[in-house]
């Protein structure tokens, strides 16, 4: 929520990007694909929610989340469809998933005998997905054994297997080594069940693309619906144009000429090397503008001009084109006339990834949606 009285700095999400990105990859992957639409980290920063009915009402299955707390968030807001807790659950969740319909995911077998010995007087079957690690290395089992004791365990105690699924761990990258080992080894686990589960997925955006092989039943969509490509390699390689979501702006707060010579911001590291017109951004690192980010253009009556000396906590200064008035607006991030600064573009100043950056914008800039 934003209000009238509030600090003009505000991430403006754009669903129907979302839409049209789900709708778009709805497209390729086909009426027999399911699409889970991942809003974890709330909705890659773009807010869970409103993010979850988009993606729903434009084709998406099912949602997925990191932890317990997101999924619980999604069931409390009056989200039905099938929610997939993809972390590892806590046992004590156990209890909590089958009341609220949330499915788990199972992680070993261990974990498939603990929340055997809880579920036996639940009034709600617990639902699970089985987590194969096929080379991501993180969470998952990786033997035909354990997959076997835990499907036993399961069976023993009513817990319904509904689906199974493994991670890559380089589908976004040229090199598809990796991506075909773990694909083949995949197969030759879901091939050691006893049933095949009715939903076997694997894909994440990059997969989803990049490998059509391994869609399965359904793929797993998290950056590409918020109109990000994964990687450089899959941004060459999309078969439809992605649509930004998320729009960073903000307005000029304070404006002043300085002189040549004279510094700007903590550490004086900023010395104008000619008479300037500076101006003031209410957003700082506090915002998830990160430290970082010096020196990165932002977005002013159509030109692209640079965030001059340290950014701090609260504020940030960048050089003028000229003399401009408090409340111009500015984008730090989307579209300004024919310039776009994309989350990729912050990304490589911070030797990271987009999928960082859009995370990192914090709970204080307040989410509009249009
Ligand atoms: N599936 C799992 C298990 C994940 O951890 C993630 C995100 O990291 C995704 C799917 C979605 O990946 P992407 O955002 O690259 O589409």
């Amino acid at each position: 929520e934003q209000t009238e009285w509030g600090r003009p700095t505000r991430a403006v999400i754009d669903l129907e990007a979302i839409r049209t990105n789900v709708r778009n990859t709805k497209d390729r992957i086909g009426p027999e694909t399911e699409l889970i639409a991942v809003v974890k980290a709330d909705g890659y920063g773009h807010g869970a929610v409103r993010v979850a009915e988009a993606a729903l009402g434009a084709g998406a299955s099912m949602l997925a989340v990191a932890t317990p707390e997101e999924a619980v968030e999604l069931r409390e807001a009056g989200l039905e469809a099938d929610i997939l807790l993809l972390g590892a659950a806590p046992l004590p969740f156990v209890e909590v998933a089958a009341a609220h319909h949330i499915t788990v995911t199972a992680d070993s077998a261990r974990w498939m005998r603990s929340a055997a010995l809880r579920s036996k007087n639940l009034d709600v079957p617990l639902k699970v997905h089985l987590k194969l690690d096929t080379g991501m290395g993180r969470i998952g089992m990786r033997t035909e054994e354990e997959l076997l004791g835990a499907w036993e365990a399961a069976r023993a105690a009513d817990i319904v297997i509904d689906g199974a699924f493994t991670h890559f761990a380089k589908a976004d990258d040229e090199d598809c080594g990796v991506q075909r080992l773990q694909e083949d080894r995949f197969r030759e686990l879901i091939g050691t069940l006893p049933e095949k589960p009715r939903l076997v997925h694997a894909s994440n955006s990059a997969a989803t693309y990049l490998h059509p092989g391994s869609r399965f039943d359904a793929v797993r969509l998290g950056i590409s619906m918020y109109g990000i490509p994964a990687s450089d390699h899959a941004a060459r390689n999309m078969p439809f144009t992605l649509q930004p979501a998320l729009t960073l702006e903000s307005r000029l707060v304070h404006v002043k000429k300085i002189r040549k010579g004279d510094t700007v911001s903590y550490g004086a590291t900023y010395e104008a090397a000619d008479d300037e017109w500076i101006g003031t951004l209410p957003i700082g690192y506090a915002d998830g503008l990160l430290r970082g980010l010096g020196g990165q253009d932002v977005l002013v009556g159509g030109s692209r001009v640079p965030i001059v000396g340290r950014i701090c906590m609260d504020q940030c200064m960048i050089r003028l084109p000229g003399e401009m008035e408090p409340g111009e607006p500015v984008v730090l991030i989307g579209r300004q006339g024919d310039e776009e600064v994309t989350a990729d573009e912050w990304a490589r100043r911070l030797g990271t990834i987009p999928y960082e950056v859009v995370v990192t914008l914090s709970k204080r800039i307040p989410r509009v949606y249009r």
